[in-house]
């Protein structure tokens, strides 16, 4: 993993919207339109990347996602921790599971790049800080526990914590 820089600082929920900003794995690419990422076909199109078809020859680009998977690079993280997740295994992680595959259909970067155990911890990292949001408060509307967001500016990086 790469190392990371800049300050961490709580954050509260309703401050988030203004503050996470898309990706910088995004800015500055202009890309010819469309282009297709060679590792997962999405297409960039209108300044965006979305699921679709890219005709024979186009330009082909690794897309933000599919960088931040090769670089091993996460744009968030969940900490799930506490006695309940391993009571709730199943449950959870299709909890988690089914929050990815409902984001990912629309925007093809919203993606989990890896759930590790660590300890009493799962570790739910993310190739987009929203969809690290996304699953932070999909546990808390369904299980309630404690929710805490640590963000890094400089990073563009979201940590969010949930406990119960
Ligand atoms: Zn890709």
């Amino acid at each position: 993993m790469k190392t990371e820089r800049g300050n961490w600082r709580p954050i509260r929920r309703d401050e988030l919207r203004d503050e996470l900003v898309h990706d910088a794995y995004k800015a500055g690419a202009k890309l010819p339109s469309p282009t297709r990422c060679p590792d997962c076909g999405a297409v960039y199109r209108d300044g965006r990347w979305t699921w679709g078809t890219a005709p024979a020859g186009a330009h082909e680009t690794v897309c933000p996602a599919c960088h931040r998977i090769r670089d091993r690079y996460p744009a968030g993280y969940v900490r799930i921790e506490g006695p309940f997740w391993r009571a709730h295994r199943t449950d959870i992680e299709h909890l988690v599971r089914n929050r990815e595959a409902r984001e990912r259909a629309e925007h093809p970067l919203e993606r989990i790049m890896g759930v590790e155990e660590d300890g009493d911890t799962l570790l739910v990292a993310t190739t987009d800080n929203h969809l690290a949001r996304d699953i932070g408060e999909a546990l808390h509307a369904a299980y309630k526990g404690e929710l805490e967001y640590h963000y890094n500016r400089e990073e563009n990086l979201l940590r969010v914590r949930w406990r119960r």
